[in-house]
Parts: C-alpha cells; sequence; structure tokens
C-alpha cells in the first residue's frame, strides 16, 4: 500500500511537470489516466508547439539579390481544345476562272472538325455552274460535325471563252472543197480522184456512217476532218443544246478513233441557216455563239454543187458546170458545198478541179484559221 501511495504521488509530481501520463508501476494494475490539467483551463493543442527537426539543417535565410527570381517553368498540362466550328477547305481557291466545256469538273474541297477528323465526305455543294455559257457562277460547300458546328465556304467559277486562232486571208482564188453527210459509198473514189490531182478537201462526217473507216483515209492523207452529225436527225439533234452536244461528241469519239485526234471544226446539221430546227426556237443562235465559246468554228458554204436533193440529178456535167458557175469570180474565198453519197456530183470533180486548176484557182483543207463563212441565222 504504501508502494502504490509513493506511486501515486509521484505520479502527480511527474504529471505536473510534463503532462506524461502515468505509467503504472511493474507488477501494478494500471492506475486510471488521470490529467494534470484543471477542467476548465482550455487544453493546449500538443502540436501547437514548434518542434525543431533535429535532423535537418536550418535553411538559411533567402538571400536578396537584384536579380528577379526566374519564374518557374509551368508544367505543360493536358487541357482540352476548344470546341470550334469545322473548317472548309477549297481546292483550287475561291476564286475559280475555267474555260468554256461540255463539262465542269469541281476540284472540290476538304474538311476537318476542330479534332482533325476528316469530315470531306459530308460536304454538300449548292449551286450549279452552267460550263459552257460564259458567266460567274456561285457555289457554296457546308459541312456539319457529330455536335452540329457548320461550316460554309463559297466559291465563285468564272467561264471564260476559249480563244478562238486569228483567221489568216488565203491566197486569192482559194476553193475549199467541202463534203458532207459522208463518208459513202463513193467516198474511196472521190478520195481518189483528189490524190490524182493533190487536192485537199475537207470532210464534214457522220459518225454512225457504215463506211467511218474511210475517215482514217481521208486524214492520213492530208485532209480536213470535222464534225457534222452521228446520227443526222433533225428532230433529235436540236431538241435541246445538251441534245446537240452528245450527237456531236459521238461524232468526235468516231473521229478520235480513226485519226487519234479530236477536230475543232463543224458544220451545223442542215447548216447554220437551217429552219428544220424552228420546233426549238433560238436553238442555232445559242448553239452558234456556245460552241465558238468553247473553242470550236462552224463553217458554212457560199458556193454549193446543189447536190442534197434525192435522187437529184444524174447528170455530171450538170454538176460540173453548177459547180464552175458557182465560184467565186472576184478571188474572194470560196467554200463549196457537196454531199459525197451522191456519184453523180463527185465524179463532176473530175471535170472542175482541173478546169479550177487551169484557171488559177487553189484549193485548200480547212482549219482554224481559214476565212469564216457563215449563213445568217434564222432561228
Ligand atoms: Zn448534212
Amino acid at each position: 500500500m504504501i508502494r502504490r501511495m509513493a506511486s501515486f504521488l509521484l505520479c502527480i509530481l511527474f504529471l505536473m511537470g510534463s503532462f506524461a501520463v502515468c505509467q503504472p508501476v511493474p507488477g501494478e494494475a494500471a492506475a486510471p489516466a488521470v490529467t494534470a490539467a484543471p477542467t476548465d483551463a482550455p487544453t493546449p493543442a500538443p502540436t501547437a508547439e514548434p518542434t525543431p527537426s533535429p535532423t535537418l539543417p536550418s535553411s538559411p535565410a533567402p538571400t536578396e539579390t537584384l536579380e528577379p527570381t526566374p519564374e518557374p517553368t509551368p508544367e505543360p498540362t493536358p487541357t482540352p481544345l476548344p470546341a470550334t466550328d469545322p473548317v472548309i477547305t477549297l481546292t483550287g481557291g475561291e476564286q475559280l476562272t475555267v474555260n468554256a466545256a461540255f463539262a465542269f469538273t469541281d476540284p472540290g474541297a476538304v474538311a476537318r472538325d476542330y479534332l482533325g477528323t476528316d469530315l470531306t465526305d459530308r460536304i454538300a455543294v449548292e449551286g450549279t455552274v452552267i460550263p459552257y455559257l460564259v458567266g460567274e457562277y456561285a457555289l457554296t460547300y457546308t459541312v456539319t460535325d457529330d455536335d452540329g458546328r457548320r461550316a460554309e465556304a463559297r466559291r465563285t467559277v468564272t467561264v471564260v471563252p476559249v480563244e478562238l486562232p486569228q483567221v489568216i486571208d488565203p491566197p486569192p482564188k482559194t476553193i475549199y472543197l467541202t463534203f458532207d453527210d459522208g463518208p459513202a459509198t463513193y467516198t474511196d473514189a472521190l478520195l481518189d480522184t483528189l490524190k490524182q490531182y493533190d487536192v485537199k478537201a475537207t470532210f464534214f462526217v457522220v459518225g454512225r456512217s457504215p463506211y467511218r473507216d474511210v475517215i482514217r483515209r481521208a486524214y492520213e492523207e492530208g485532209h480536213s476532218i470535222g464534225v457534222h452529225s452521228y446520227t443526222h436527225e433533225f428532230e433529235n439533234i436540236y431538241a435541246s443544246e445538251e441534245a446537240f452536244f452528245a450527237d456531236f461528241l459521238a461524232t468526235e469519239e468516231v473521229i478520235h478513233r480513226q485519226t487519234g485526234q479530236y477536230t475543232t471544226i463543224f458544220r451545223f446539221p442542215g447548216g447554220s441557216a437551217n429552219t428544220i430546227s424552228l420546233y426549238n426556237p433560238g436553238i442555232i443562235s445559242r448553239l452558234a455563239k456556245i460552241m465558238e465559246d468553247m473553242g470550236y468554228r462552224y463553217f458554212d458554204w457560199n458556193a454549193s454543187a446543189k447536190d442534197a436533193q434525192s435522187p437529184g440529178s444524174d447528170n455530171i456535167l450538170e454538176y460540173y458546170s453548177t459547180l464552175v458557175s458557182t465560184v467565186k469570180q472576184d478571188g474572194s474565198p470560196t467554200i463549196v458545198l457537196q454531199h459525197d453519197p451522191n456519184v453523180y456530183s463527185i465524179r463532176a470533180l473530175k471535170y472542175f478541179i482541173p478546169w479550177a486548176l487551169k484557171n488559177g484557182y487553189t484549193f485548200l483543207p480547212l482549219d482554224m484559221t481559214s476565212p469564216v463563212i457563215h449563213s445568217r441565222i434564222y432561228n
């Protein structure tokens, strides 16, 4: 008992000095925990007193210098990109100038959203370019991303006419023999006659002719090849600009297959003065301009063998006389219309060519620099 009392007193004394919790004397039961502080006094926080670290040396006081302390480089923190509208980039730019042509190929555009995802497939284009009509056209490109953000870009397409070569005055007394509606049964014989006199002529061909292989021979022997028609069916050809183009281009393909070249000269079926096309008012006037804007030249005639009638005359000498009388006497250029399906008209050349050569005439094939002889257009 004396030991317990002594232990208790010691404990009290000790606690008053250090606030430590009494440890029971070994072998004794633990005494109830006692705090030395009076109950109404505030309990000081045990961490309030700074405990100097015995192991760390105290940092030296920062030395003040005049040098500014460099800002610490901030760590690059990945921040999400702000969502912005998609971007459309027009291939070929906002201003595009193209030559009048049968077709227009849009150089297109590329679109991406703000994350770089390709949206090109979603681009919608509004507006139309009529490629054969000279003028200005507006195209609008729009695209919408997954979140409904939209972008728009505009392009102006300017269709300009193709510059045609200058016409060169031919020598005086030049005759251009021209043959429509072939090749036909007698075109080979006609080529023989022309070869015999070393005369070059012009063939305005029909694409669907069963004799179209003869186009190759005519071309190889130095004659000019021009487009006349593929079908020569007026009711279809002049139904619309597009119908005319389709017929024209089909003939161009035949010529290209035969000669390896596309031609830029043509003659309207029926000539530009035809009235067969009146079922479509104004079509010839429109086509005459459009075709020239696209770089083609059409040729009518100012002389004729008058051999288009079917069956027509079977008198070779009659055609010969007509040819002689139709040639320009004043030395100005003559473009003669003949049709190679008419054998009598063709045979008359065996007389007409020697007559013309003897009288100082020169024969030339038509090309883009030849004198442009146009009839009056009625439609
Ligand atoms: Zn014809």
